[in-house]
């Protein structure tokens, strides 16, 4: 029997890299899984990649009514739901002095306005013992040049996992952080170097693979991490550890 046997997840951001891993492990381990992406034609695919444990819906992690269609889905399977990783998000390399407001907005808005009001929209349907897995970074724990607002954001989505671990600890809901270091995703060629570039720091002197992260959400969604709560796992190579 999987870890995660019977159980209904949702995954921001399930259609590549960290998000898709973890849905191909959380179906392995018996899960049937919500993912979501703003592309039709990537979340199509990675639904049929997945199979029948998969439901796809698309949207922006940040627009309430794709939010409020999410809690309809969930809500539709009637089985209400065990596990909730907000993974998607992401940043942008400009240095200090060069970005815009715009650039600031949208930064905060992906990676902390969004896991924020979708564990808002989707609290009411988590069943007791239910597991939330807030995506944070290294980069809250670091000085990353160029990484400014994307950081900042990182830190509050970790200091999100601390307050709703309180606020939700009555209802058996368990809720921590996961804090990647450079993990092997990208398509986008500059930010394969930059990623890559970062293996000279870290102590196990490679770059990581999404299926590691994915290794960590899954403990951490599991009745194995029955008694953690309102921590953050480290998937480094002991980047920010030493
Ligand atoms: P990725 O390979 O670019 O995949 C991102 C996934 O999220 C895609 O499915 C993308 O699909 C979806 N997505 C992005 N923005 C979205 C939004 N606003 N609403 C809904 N879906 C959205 O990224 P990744 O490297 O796996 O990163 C996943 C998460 O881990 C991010 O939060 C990132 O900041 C964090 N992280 C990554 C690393 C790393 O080194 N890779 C390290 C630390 C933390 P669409 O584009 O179709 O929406």
């Amino acid at each position: 029997m999987g870890t995660l046997e019977g159980r209904t997840a949702v995954i921001t951001g399930g259609t590549a890299g960290i998000g898709l891993a973890t849905a191909r492990r959380f179906v392995a381990e018996g899960a049937h899984v919500l993912i979501t992406g703003r592309r039709a034609g990537a979340l199509d695919e990675a639904v049929a990649e997945l199979g029948p444990s998969a439901t796809g819906v698309r949207g922006d992690a940040a627009d309430p009514a794709h939010l409020a269609a999410l809690l309809t889905a969930v809500r539709e399977r009637g089985r209400g739901l065990d596990v909730l990783f907000t993974n998607a998000g992401g940043g942008t390399h400009t240095p200090f002095g060069q970005v815009s407001p715009d650039e600031v907005d949208d930064v905060l808005t992906r990676n902390l306005s969004a896991p924020y009001l979708t564990v808002q929209t989707l609290a009411p349907a988590l069943n007791e013992h239910a597991s939330i897995v807030l995506m944070s970074s290294i980069a809250a724990t670091a000085g990353l040049p160029g990484l400014g607002v994307y950081s900042a954001a990182k830190a509050g989505a970790r200091a999100l996992a601390r307050t709703l671990a309180v606020e939700l600890a009555g209802r058996g809901v368990r809720v921590n952080a996961v804090s990647p270091g450079y993990i092997d995703t990208s398509i986008d060629p500059d930010v394969r170097e930059f990623v890559r570039a970062g293996a000279a720091t870290i102590p196990l002197a490679r770059v990581g693979r999404p299926e590691e992260v994915a290794a960590a959400v899954l403990f951490l969604a599991s009745d194995d991490a029955s008694y953690i709560t309102g921590s953050d796992l480290f998937v480094d190579g002991g980047r920010n550890q030493v």
